[in-house]
């Protein structure tokens, strides 16, 4: 990437002023993905004094701001306390303790990322984002939107509901990108299986979602619900595994989770 001009707003509505200005203007991460990229920047929005590292306990939701690094969600109690290990476990694979200090979860969940692992995890964890412009709105509009607004994502809020969270991804090597990820959750009797790395951006399995929360979902029926996970996604082939591998892994990922969340 190549920067005109760097400016370190102290405020959002700063930020998101400086945002509009000009075309090329981009909010700054932790460039981790954007010094890969030969993109000209015209104005770099550095985001770092806007105050929006946290991890914030409420009533009914956590709010993850979204400058914190991927090192701090991972090592969260309060994270871990509510929702388990799912969310460390889709980023702890993540290169080193230094790349995950530098990333931050709002630039991660905002890119959509057609690779990532964390974002079908926040799925499942029925996560919304906070927009500095656009305001509330799930994750899993977020993801089907077409056209993106030029915005800037504040936090992410995970809902207390006590949904137990699962995933399992597959990888050619540990710190590899996923061949593919899958990741299921359940809070009584309401369901959410999301997948992504098809390769391509994360997606709910609507169709089966429905008819799993239609009705109870008996450990017995876990094959021919995953044979139906699988049947919902459209993947592809790559130098990291076939559409047919991939196809493969989702049956068995879904059926292990099913196995394992409907005890
Ligand atoms: C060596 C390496 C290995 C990796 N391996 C994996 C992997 O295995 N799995 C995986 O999922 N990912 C992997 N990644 C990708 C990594 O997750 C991304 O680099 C990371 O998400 C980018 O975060 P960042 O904070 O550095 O964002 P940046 O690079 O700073 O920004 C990325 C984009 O987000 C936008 N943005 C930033 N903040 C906001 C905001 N608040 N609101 C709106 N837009 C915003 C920026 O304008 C930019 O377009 C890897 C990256 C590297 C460098």
């Amino acid at each position: 990437m190549q920067i005109r001009e760097y400016v370190k707003p102290d405020t959002l509505e700063e930020a998101y002023a400086l945002l509009m200005k000009g075309k090329a203007n981009r909010i700054l991460g932790g460039c981790t993905f954007l010094k890969r990229t030969n993109l000209k920047i015209g104005t770099a929005i550095d985001l770092a004094a806007c105050g929006l590292d946290y991890i914030r306990e409420m009533d009914t939701e956590v709010a993850v701001g979204a400058y914190t690094s991927l090192r701090t969600v991972e090592t969260s109690e309060v994270i871990l306390r509510e929702f388990g290990p799912a969310l460390r476990e889709s980023m702890e694979h993540l290169i080193g303790v230094q790349l995950r200090n530098a990333i931050t979860i709002g630039a991660h969940a905002a890119s959509r990322f057609g690779f990532s692992d964390i974002i079908p995890t926040l799925l499942a964890m029925n996560a919304k984002l906070r927009f500095y412009r656009g305001g509330v709105k799930t994750l899993r509009d977020y993801m089907e939107e077409e056209r993106l607004e030029k915005d800037i994502l504040v936090e992410i809020l995970l809902p207390k509901e006590g949904r137990r969270t699962v995933v399992q991804m597959a990888r050619l090597s540990y710190s590899d990108y996923s061949v593919f990820c899958l990741a299921m959750s359940r809070a009584g009797g309401n369901w959410i299986v999301s997948a992504g790395a098809f390769p391509g951006r994360a997606k709910l399995a609507e169709r089966t979602m429905a008819v799993m929360n239609g009705g109870p979902v008996a450990r017995e029926e876990a094959a021919t619900l995953a044979e139906n996970i699988a049947a919902e996604y459209r993947f592809g082939s790559n130098y990291r595994g076939s559409a047919e591998y991939r196809r493969e892994l989702c049956r068995v990922f879904a059926r292990r989770g099913i196995e394992e969340l409907a005890q």
